[in-house]
């Protein structure tokens, strides 16, 4: 099973989990604060998770990559407990005036599993001394928005974080070839002469 299979099976299970502690809160069987408490312990752990598979299926695929044997790089990315209770008390507190709270409260469950291992997966391309840089591995079905990011498969130096979307399970694709910071680098000068011609133009024509 690939890095996006297990990370989409414990989304799932995250978010089966959280809706079945907000069913025993409509049911008064756990108070407002408990379900908060709980929940976002819940999201917390599966962010762990999430954040311990991206640096295993990095370390996996730096190791096919490179053909030499990479251990895990630490990302240091770890759940932020006060956030998640904050994030999780503002749905729960206002999730019964939408028209389908158990969606709302499942996306956020998904999606901050998700982006904790997005989070991991990009710090530890920016961590590792074997990678130049990455390009967009697209998750399948990609919406509009991951394809134009994709830019044809562009390489983008490893400095540059991969933009993301909530529910996102793209992943960056190291890139392990020389030249990458060159290459954007003669496109910095080129549009900066760019520039200076169109001043001078503009000055001109003034
Ligand atoms: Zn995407």
């Amino acid at each position: 099973m690939s890095y996006r299979d297990i990370l989409v099976k414990l989304g799932d299970t995250t978010v089966e989990k959280v809706l079945r502690i907000y069913d025993l809160m409509q049911a008064g069987e756990l108070t407002y604060l408990e379900a908060v408490g709980l929940m976002s312990t819940l999201i917390g752990t599966s962010q762990a998770k999430a954040v311990a598979l991206a640096e295993t299926s990095l370390a996996a695929e730096l190791t096919l990559g490179t053909r030499t044997a990479v251990g895990v790089i630490s990302t240091g990315v770890t759940p932020d407990m006060k956030k998640l209770r904050g994030g999780v008390r503002v749905v729960l507190a206002t999730v019964n005036s939408t028209p389908d709270p158990e969606g709302r409260i499942g996306r956020m469950a998904r999606n901050l599993t998700y982006a904790a291992g997005a989070d991991a997966y990009s710090e530890g391309v920016k961590r590792s001394p074997l990678v130049e840089g990455w390009e967009r591995n697209l998750e399948p079905d990609a919406c509009q928005m991951c394809v134009w990011w994709w830019r044809d498969g562009r390489a983008w130096p490893k400095d540059h974080v991969m933009p993301s979307h909530k529910g996102c399970t793209c992943t960056p694709k190291p890139v392990f070839e020389r030249g990458i910071h060159s290459v954007t680098a003669k496109a910095r000068v080129r549009s900066n002469r760019d520039r200076i011609i169109q001043d001078r133009e503009a000055k001109s024509n003034g």
